[in-house]
């Protein structure tokens, strides 16, 4: 269909659900700005909005403020399901927080812990590592663990010497795999590191996303240790969606948004809302499901469509059994089998461990989301089984976290492929007319929670400019 005539069918579509009327000349609007997704990037840009004295309506496709950030609260050990660590650097999540008088609790300097490595039906202790014949690391490079190995060899290779180095870094931009092999990394060697990547795959995630990281975590390390908010992530975005008031609505998802020199109209719910702008906080495979007139082109509608998600699955599982007490070895596992790396919950007053937490990443992450519950439960039980006989394989499922693409986020955070941040960073962050986006993905100098806030503030910001 001509792009002409897909654009005068949706604004007919849009007349009808107003009852027959244009859509921006003969209703009043409901607010100066319309805002999609409560998540962090969505609430702070509507609370910089409504600070600066604009009315806005926030709709949220989910029943639950938060997004990516999920407290578990009604599990033991109060685990999170999303976003947790707090970096010293994050100046807008602290700030936010103290405004609403939410506490950012330091954590304690982490006890030194052993894990259990389990290579096929091999196991080893981490702290025997370095020496075991079950390690294909080179010399160098032998006391890392196999999840935490990329890090250990990039970190004195890193270029960037500036948050905002990444996006200057095209003589920089090759693969995790490439660089791994130009390491002296085997195929093998490469493989153990690809289990529990904090991305998709080697082959698919630039080395950009990791010398960024590494920098982010330089700064934060010269300030002190990273914090937690005092009862869970979640309390943060729940504590700026009520200073918001009704201004959020629940269950309102987006499906379509429309905007011409005169201003947006959102359907959301069988319902269409008209405002002067439109702050679209939502992660990419989100945003891609939403109808946008005038559509995204070029590198923006490319960035949109593929821009990498990690994918992330999450067992929370309960012991019957204290089974570490029973064999002796630690209760933390890294494993090259289907449930990758097992966390142990610890009651946050006595430090017991209270439960686990199976964390899956990337292709395998995808592979489980096809499995239900069910399905998940039985085979965290087998894999307990082979991996620890001493707890008889029975473990129960609390809950299973999808970070996946069957999810409102579409994974758990984005990263960029080869090529990519070059090509990408800039176009895709560009608005479109009166419609802004926002979200982790679109962030210049931080990532993750922080990286939220600061593209909601840069959307708010933009629409006060245009505004004024
Ligand atoms: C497992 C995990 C661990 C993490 N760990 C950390 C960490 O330790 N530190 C850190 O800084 N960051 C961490 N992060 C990242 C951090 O949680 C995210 O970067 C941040 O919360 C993203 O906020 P956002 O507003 O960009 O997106 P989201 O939180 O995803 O918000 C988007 C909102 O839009 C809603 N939505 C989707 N589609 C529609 C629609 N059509 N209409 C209306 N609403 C819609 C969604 O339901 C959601 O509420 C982690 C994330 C995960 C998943």
């Amino acid at each position: 269909m001509a792009p002409a005539i897909e654009r005068r069918r949706f604004l007919a579509a849009t007349a009808l659900a107003l009852g027959g009327c244009g859509p921006w000349t003969r209703r009043r609007k409901d607010a100066d700005v319309i805002v999609a997704g409560a998540g962090l990037s969505g609430l702070f840009a509507a609370m910089e909005l409504v600070d600066k004295g604009m009315r806005v309506v926030v709709l949220e496709g989910s029943n639950r403020i938060g997004g990516r950030l999920l407290t578990l609260d009604g599990l033991p050990g109060r685990p999170e399901g999303g976003g947790a660590q707090v970096g010293q650097s994050y100046a807008r999540i602290r700030y936010a927080a103290q405004k609403l008088g939410i506490a950012v609790i330091e954590d304690a300097p982490a006890a030194r812990e052993d894990r259990l490595l389990a290579v096929g039906e091999q196991q080893v202790l981490q702290s025997a590592w370095a020496e075991s014949d079950l390690n294909p690391f080179p010399e160098t490079w032998r006391a890392a663990p196999p999840d935490g190995a990329l890090f250990a060899v990039a970190g004195p290779d890193n270029p960037f010497t500036a948050p905002s180095d990444w996006r200057a870094a095209q003589d920089r931009d090759q693969s995790a795999a490439d660089y791994l092999e130009a390491k002296g990394f085997s195929e093998k060697a490469r493989r153990l590191i690809d289990v529990a990547l904090n991305a998709n795959r080697l082959e698919t995630y630039s080395m950009v996303n990791v010398w960024r990281t590494l920098q982010l975590y330089a700064v934060d390390a010269t300030l002190g240790r990273p914090g937690d908010i005092e009862g869970g992530s979640q309390r943060l975005p729940e504590a700026m969606a009520a200073a918001l008031g009704d201004a959020v609505r629940l269950n309102a998802p987006v499906s379509a948004v429309s905007a011409d020199a005169a201003g947006v109209a959102v359907r959301a719910g069988g319902r269409s809302l008209q405002a002067d702008f439109c702050v679209l906080a939502l992660p990419f495979p989100a945003l891609g499901a939403v109808a946008l007139d005038p559509a995204p082109t070029g590198p923006q509608r490319d960035a949109i469509a593929d821009l990498p998600m990690t994918q992330i699955l999450q067992l929370h599982l309960e012991a019957r059994t204290p089974f570490w007490e029973t064999d002796g070895l630690p209760a933390a596992m890294w494993t090259d089998g289907p449930l990758e790396r097992i966390f142990a919950t610890r009651d946050r007053a006595d430090g017991s461990v209270v439960a686990f937490n199976a964390w899956v990443n990337g292709a395998h992450a995808s592979e489980l989301d096809k499995l239900d519950d069910s399905a998940l439960e039985s085979l965290a039980q087998q894999e307990f089984a082979r991996l620890r006989p001493a707890s008889g394989g029975t473990v129960k499922l609390l809950k299973a976290v999808r970070w996946t693409r069957s999810s409102y986020a579409g994974g758990a955070y984005m990263h960029f492929a080869p090529g990519q941040a070059a090509a990408w960073a800039e176009p895709m962050a560009r608005a479109i007319g009166r419609i802004h986006l926002a979200g982790e993905q679109l962030s210049y100098l931080h990532t993750g929670m922080e990286g939220a806030m600061e593209s909601g503030q840069r959307a708010a910001l933009a629409i006060l400019d245009s505004a004024a």
